[in-house]
């Protein structure tokens, strides 16, 4: 069977900025919120909690597919910021004006 898997896009870093973090982390005891970089990304936007216990098991159960991550970071930003928004409760998409 092929492999689908993808590797993750050097610099991209959009899965640590666009979706919320309800777990506590080293930085952010009350979580991260939405739209905001992780205080944990490095330099070259790399986790520096990569392996350790203090990152939160949501990110170490993501992993790189071509619907979130597309081919740009771009791409990326748009599909998590409307997870997001799709998946909290009483918060609605913006509307068009
Ligand atoms: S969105 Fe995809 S490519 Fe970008 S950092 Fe996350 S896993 Fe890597
Ligand atoms: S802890 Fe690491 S993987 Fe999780 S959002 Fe922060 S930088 Fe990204």
């Amino acid at each position: 069977m092929a492999s689908t898997a993808l590797a993750c896009r050097p610099g991209c870093a959009a899965c640590c900025t666009a979706p919320s973090i309800s777990s506590p982390l080293p930085g952010l005891p009350l979580g991260k919120p939405a739209g905001i970089a992780c205080p944990q990304l490095d330099a070259e936007l790399r986790c520096r909690l990569f392996g350790q216990p203090e990152r939160p098991a949501v990110c170490s159960s993501l992993a790189p597919g071509l619907e979130m991550c597309g081919d740009n970071r771009e791409h990326a930003m748009t599909w998590l910021t409307r997870l997001e928004r799709a998946t909290q409760p009483g918060v609605k998409p913006l509307a068009a004006h």
